[in-house]
């Protein structure tokens, strides 16, 4: 051994080993590529694809292009025309800035870029073009060519196979391309984008600069058309973009979308703070659609934290979280029930450090507060109950529309509400036969822990040994209910729910709970005072159009879609 075993290693073993961080996949040469297009002012770029990206990517764009010297440069490590000095760092309104992209990809593919400047090259009218294949520069030329750049990639990974193993079907591949480019289809209204896959186009988007537009080209007309707008301010965060209404709702978060100045990111903070402001209006288990652009000083955040620059820190979350939940329900309480005109009055701050620790939140655990946004209800116009339909369903008019209530879901928002307003112990009823309960010791713990909160509620219980209860009274909502077995199903539940879960989310649910047994079930019938009565009751509540599970008490048939129906 000559003494000295660490070696710089060549620049084309670099390159591959970046190469390995930034290019995963062929969506991510496709993200970098649009990126780059993007930086340089296009104002269309179409991305063909064959095989999924593995055997062919081509992005063309009408920006600025480059001249034959900046081609050569542009493959060149670290370098970049984006920024030049440390400064400019806290500063970045480019997508790229790394100098990673060209020379990585091109070092794991048969690389080519044609490239023409405005003007062309040296009052020349030709553009150059450059070959490169696993990294190695193998012809430049001049060439006849629009302005603008093509960057074309042939044979991803083909010199490193242990990379394109782990590619996984062209369906899924063609998914991850898909979703990439929806992403900046939604952020640049103002590019018009194609995607074309083994010759069929599968989005197109006008270019014409309309958010609306953008969003139809990715998710269609019909979703498009319902959304809500959000434009909202806090601090000196601004909050902008459209979101679903509480009537839509879907199975997974790939509809939230979330970009900061521009640029799509993955913070499951933001995701939290969205999902946390349709909590009681969405089923569980459901999601909004979101797609939100979130604007804030650049030096208040961090893209810098992750090669793919997905990542973003910000330097204050909560500010921002608040900024979304108060933004996005601004946006929804205006369309709650547009018959009763909710007012805002103020946008609650809904967390502060102390509250909300990181750790939590990144479980997945809820630990938020209630929302602190008060509705004022102003001129109600009930409905009027002319028919009980099946003993379950109240059948009303609300001037030209007919309304149909379901009377349990209406009944359980009813009850839900009062359960989440202040109760005290006079909101109790004593039992006329006391019940007693016997449990065993794990029961006991949970009943135990839960004790002060039940009590508040209007549950009397009182231990008198050996993991045994004398339950004496319950809360004045649920007297028609068989008591004893409303506590043995608290208990069951928050045993069921586990112990990580917040105080916060675990009230809710035994509200949630005695507010479905103690509400009027499908099959009671009911009087026309009493449906009367339900009917005030529920537009008293905040969200009278959903029960506490998030789905309907009410559906509304206008006059307009009876004449459709009837062809007239
Ligand atoms: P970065 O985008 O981080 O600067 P890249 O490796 O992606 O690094 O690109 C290197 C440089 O090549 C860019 O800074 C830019 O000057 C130039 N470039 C790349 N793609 C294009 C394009 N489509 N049009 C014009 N210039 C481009
Ligand atoms: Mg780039």
């Amino acid at each position: 051994m000559n003494g000295s075993r660490i070696k710089v290693l060549p620049e084309d073993l670099i390159n591959k080993i970046a190469a390995g961080e930034v290019i995963e996949r062929p969506a991510s040469v496709v993200k970098e590529l649009i990126e780059n297009s993007i930086d340089a002012g296009s104002t269309r770029a179409m991305i063909e694809i064959h095989n999924a990206g593995t055997r062919m990517i081509r992005v063309s764009d009408n920006g600025c292009g480059m001249s034959k010297e900046e081609i050569q440069i542009s493959i060149e490590r670290h370098s970049t025309s984006k920024i030049t000095k440390l400064d400019d760092l806290f500063n970045i309104n480019t997508l790229g800035f790394r100098g990673e992209a060209l020379p990585s990809i091109a070092s794991v593919s048969r690389f080519e870029i044609r490239s023409m400047i405005k003007g062309g090259e040296a009052g020349l009218d030709v553009g150059s073009q450059l070959k490169v294949e696993g990294g190695k520069l193998k012809d430049i030329e001049d060439a006849a060519l629009p302005q603008g750049t093509t960057v074309i990639i042939k044979d991803l990974f083909f010199n490193t196979p242990a990379r394109r193993k782990f590619l996984k079907s062209d369906a899924t591949e063609l998914g991850h391309i898909g979703d990439i480019v929806s992403k900046y289809v939604m952020a640049y209204p103002q590019i018009a984008f194609e995607l074309i896959s083994d010759g069929k186009q599968l989005i197109s988007s006008s270019g014409i600069g309309k958010l609306k537009d953008a969003i139809a080209a990715v998710y269609g007309v019909d979703i498009a058309k319902d959304l809500i707008e959000v434009n909202f301010e806090f601090q000196s965060i601004k909050v902008s973009g459209f979101i679903s209404s509480p009537t839509t709702s879907r199975i997974d978060r790939n509809y939230e979308n979330f970009f900061v100045n521009r640029r799509y990111v993955h913070n499951f903070l933001l995701n939290r703070a969205l999902e946390n402001a349709y909590r009681t209006l969405i089923p569980l288990n459901r999601y909004p659609i979101a797609i939100l652009f979130v604007d804030i000083d650049p030096k208040q955040i961090d893209v810098n934290v992750h090669p793919t620059k997905k990542e973003v820190k910000f330097s204050n979350n909560y500010e921002v979280m608040n900024a979304i939940a108060a933004a996005t329900k601004e946006a929804l309480s205006a369309v709650i029930d547009n018959k009763i005109s909710p007012v805002i009055s103020q946008p609650g701050v809904v967390w502060e450090n102390d509250q909300l620790p990181i750790t939590n939140f990144e479980s997945g655990i809820e630990v938020l507060s209630p929302t602190n946004i008060e509705l004022n209800i102003t001129a109600i116009q009930p409905l009027i109950p002319i028919y009980q339909f099946k003993n379950t369903y109240i059948i009303s008019t609300d001037g030209d529309d007919l309304v149909i209530i379901d009377q349990h879901a209406a009944h359980e928002r009813i009850l839900y509400d009062r359960l989440s307003g202040k109760s005290s112990p006079e909101h109790s009823q004593p039992l006329l036969i006391l019940e007693t309960i016997d449990l065993n010791p794990k029961e006991s713990a949970i009943l135990n822990e839960n004790m002060d909160y039940l009590k508040g509620l209007g549950f009397d219980l009182e231990e008198f040994g050996n993991n045994s209860y004398i339950l004496r009274s319950v809360p004045y909502v649920a007297v028609k209910s068989n008591a004893k077995l409303m506590v043995l199903d608290i208990i069951s539940e928050l045993q069921n729910i586990g112990k990580t879960i917040q105080l916060d989310a675990k009230q809710e649910s035994i509200r949630k709970l005695v507010a479905c047994r103690s509400a009027i079930k499908a099959g009671d019938k009911l009087k026309i005072d009493e449906m009367n009565q339900l009917i005030k009751d529920l537009y008293a509540t905040q969200n009278p159009t959903t029960c506490p599970h998030g789905r309907p008490t009410m559906i509304r048939l206008t006059e307009s879609e009876f004449m459709k129906k009837f062809g007239r």
